[in-house]
This record gives C-alpha cells, structure tokens and sequence, in this order.
C-alpha cells in the first residue's frame, strides 16, 4: 500500500501509451519505477483498475435499465406480461418488435435479442414455418440495426 516518501519536485517519468513522457508535475512520488504521478504509480495501479471496473459496471447497469424503460414504454405485446408461451404470442411479439423498431420507441437491439429468443422458443415447440419466417425477421432486424449503426 501507500508510498510514505515525500512528494518530490519533478515530473512523472512514466511513458504513455504514445510513449511519450507523462511528465505531469503534481503529487509526484517515488516509486520502484521512478517518479510517478499518482496516475501511473505502480501501487496505485490495482485501485485505478478497480475503480474502472466498478465504473463500468455501473455503466453496465444503468444501460440495462435505460433498456428495461424503453420496453415498458414502447408496451410489451403479451397481456400476461411475461414471454411468449406459444407460436402465436411469439409472432405477436415479433410484430411488436418490429413496429416499436420502426416507431423508434424500442432500441433494434433489443428487439434483435427478442427475435433470437423468439426463434429458439420456436424451434422448441417446433414450429417449423413460423421459425424459418422468425429467422427472415431476425435478418431484417439486423439490417435495420447495421443502418442505425452507420448513421451514428
Ligand atoms: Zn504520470
């Protein structure tokens, strides 16, 4: 853990990922590596990547729930609320997906993921026909997604 030398009077030695001196002049300590800012301090490095694990989790996090907000606004399909338990409620949600894509009130991605889960339903139950068309929707979907994707 911490370093105890004092702050010294010079810049940070450590290269960046250009390889270029970090040079930073604040809070310099001395380290087995040499002077090292409180960034590239080698004792400091576990606690930088933890922290940005945790932020990335939160992140994670709050990206699911953004998405769980956008499916109850855009009205899941199913007045049980839950996922589909036949071909047609299947079928129902596909139709959904698709007009809630295209009104812009559900991410393509999501409904990407719908589709595929849609399919492997279908495939269990054995509906044939109906999850060959899933599959031709699934592809559509993906479409629509790879075109929102290069308008970004
Ligand atoms: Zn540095």
């Amino acid at each position: 853990m911490g370093h105890t030398e004092a702050i010294l009077n010079t810049r940070c030695e450590a290269l960046n990922k250009r390889g270029i001196p970090c040079a930073f002049r604040v809070a310099i300590r001395a380290t087995p590596d040499g002077p090292r800012c409180r960034s590239h301090d080698p004792a400091r490095r576990a606690e930088l990547v933890a922290a940005a694990q945790a932020g990335a989790r939160k992140a994670q996090v709050a990206r699911g729930d953004a998405e769980r907000v956008a499916l109850a606004a855009a009205g899941w399909p199913l007045a049980h609320g839950g996922a589909p338990a036949n071909p047609d409620e299947a079928a129902a949600v596909a139709t959904w997906a698709m007009r809630a894509v295209a009104a812009g009130l559900l991410p393509p991605k999501i409904a990407r993921e719908l589709a595929v889960l849609a399919t492997a339903a279908l495939r269990s139950w054995g509906a044939g026909k109906i999850a060959a068309r899933m599959a031709e929707l699934e592809g559509i979907i993906a479409g629509i997604q790879a075109n929102e994707r290069r308008r970004k």
